[in-house]
Parts: structure tokens; C-alpha cells; sequence
């Protein structure tokens, strides 16, 4: 049985990006989105997870150096919650599931994004947000690492791919009908860029040809299993149009939450 309770925790941290920074500033934009006005706080499928009083938002963490980020997730966790984290670049997913692994029992990853994120290193930095998920894998911190909407890869991450059995539905694939399954406990670690830039523009690495948010939306509304915890990750306001790729994270925080609140056993 997985704790009901949700605390939302913003991470500000971009330390690790490889070519902008922006993402520290994530966490209060996408709260200032949700809470703007403009939409009300029940999902699509009639849940109202952001006033339910199994909701709560925690603030922003401290964090002066890389390693602050597991120490508090395990913080956090210990606490009897549920976490999903607002903020950051890629390169959090890997403290945090580090920190998941220590609390929870088997549990899979979906991972939705443009790039597999799985480099042995990027520029020499082994915590690059280039290679969470390689950090993930050899490290044996999860059964199955799924990941969705990949689409910029090159032939030292199909390397990787293949030694750690990493289940990819590239977008091409995605295309022509496959869509991922789950039998596990699951954590959601959704970089935005999976996205298409034109549903998605605030983001570091513009990469076209992308899942629309009716996709993302679906994909989200039809799993069937628990859900541990989650991450939005790699949103830029410095690159966003209008604010709507804030808004948009807004609405995946809510479904993904309101999804959450639904299962909590296998
Ligand atoms: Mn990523
Ligand atoms: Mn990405």
C-alpha cells in the first residue's frame, strides 16, 4: 500500500544542463499557471487532486550541491508521502529514483522524452542531465525503464540501449501504434521536450516531430497501475511563448495527479 498522501516539492536546479539554463526558475512558474485563474482544478476525468486534502504543497527545496537532491527526497519519503517534483533539469530523475528505490519496492519507469538521456558521460560529467537513465540502469534501481517518445539519439545511446535493455518506443515507432505497457508500480519522469515544440516551446532542446498533448494525455489517463511518484522536468521560461508551456505543465501536474490519488495497491 503506497502512502495517500501527495506532497508537491519543487526542485530548483539546473546545474546540470548542457546547453541552457532556466529550469531552477520552473517551480514557481508552473504554480503561478496552476493557480492563475484561468482553468479550475478538476482533471478530465473528475478528480480534484490540488484541494484534495491529500495534497499538499511543500515549497521549493534547498539545494546548494547535486547530492542535496537524494538526501531530501529520502527525507521527504521517510515521511509517509508521495512525491511529484516540479522543476529542474533531467538530471534530478536520478537522486530522486535513488531515493525511491531506498523506500519502495519493485517499481518501473516511464520516461517521456525526446532524447534517451542515457550518455556513459556528457562532456566528462557522469551527472549530466544527458545521463540520468544510465546512472538508473547500472545501478539496477528499477525493473524496467520504458521510455516514449525518443527521437534524437545516436548510435552510443542505442549502445546503451541494448546493455541495460531499455525498452524504447522511439517516436517512429510511437507513430505506427505502439504504445507502452505497464504490470508494475510506476514512476512517470516526464521531460517536456518530449513534447513537440509547438505544444511544448519552453523548453532547452527544441526537437521537432514530437507527441502532441493529446497523446501525453491519453498515455497518462490509461495507466492502470500505481503510480509512486513523478517528475516534470526541463521546463524553461526563458524559452516559453505566453506562458503556455507553464500552463501545459500545469494541466500534466493535475492529471498526473488526480491519476495518482485513484491507485494505491496493486
Ligand atoms: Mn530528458
Ligand atoms: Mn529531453
Amino acid at each position: 500500500m503506497l502512502p495517500e498522501k501527495i506532497a508537491l516539492i519543487g526542485v530548483p536546479w539546473d546545474q546540470k544542463g548542457s546547453y541552457l539554463q532556466g529550469p531552477a526558475l520552473a517551480p514557481n512558474r508552473i504554480r503561478e499557471a496552476l493557480h492563475c485563474g484561468s482553468a479550475n482544478y478538476w482533471t478530465e476525468l473528475n478528480v480534484n487532486p490540488i484541494e484534495s486534502e491529500n495534497f499538499e504543497d511543500w515549497g521549493d527545496l534547498t539545494i546548494n550541491k547535486y547530492t542535496d537532491i537524494e538526501k531530501n527526497f529520502a527525507l521527504i519519503l521517510n515521511k509517509g508521502v508521495r512525491t511529484i517534483s516540479l522543476g529542474g533539469d533531467h538530471s534530478i530523475a536520478y537522486p530522486i529514483i535513488k531515493a525511491h528505490a531506498q523506500f519502495r519496492g519493485e517499481f518501473d519507469v516511464l520516461q517521456i522524452d525526446a532524447h534517451g538521456d542515457l550518455y556513459d558521460n556528457f562532456e566528462g560529467d557522469k551527472f549530466s542531465h544527458a545521463c540520468p537513465f544510465a546512472r538508473v540502469m547500472e545501478q539496477k534501481l528499477v525493473s524496467r525503464l520504458i521510455q516514449v517518445g525518443i527521437r534524437a539519439i545516436n548510435p552510443h545511446q542505442r549502445e546503451q540501449m541494448e546493455k541495460f535493455g531499455v525498452e524504447t518506443i522511439e517516436m517512429h515507432q510511437f507513430d505506427a501504434g505502439q504504445r507502452p505497457t505497464f504490470d508494475k508500480p510506476l514512476y512517470i519522469s516526464l521531460d517536456l521536450d518530449g513534447l513537440d515544440p509547438a505544444y511544448a516551446p519552453g523548453v532547452s532542446h527544441h526537437e521537432p516531430g514530437g507527441l502532441t498533448t493529446r497523446e501525453v494525455l491519453r498515455m497518462i489517463q490509461s495507466i492502470d497501475v500505481p503510480i509512486i511518484g513523478a517528475d516534470i522536468v526541463e521546463y524553461n521560461p526563458h524559452k516559453d511563448v505566453s506562458d503556455m508551456t507553464a500552463m501545459l505543465a500545469a494541466k500534466l501536474l493535475k492529471e498526473i495527479a488526480g491519476k495518482m490519488m485513484g491507485k494505491v495497491s496493486v
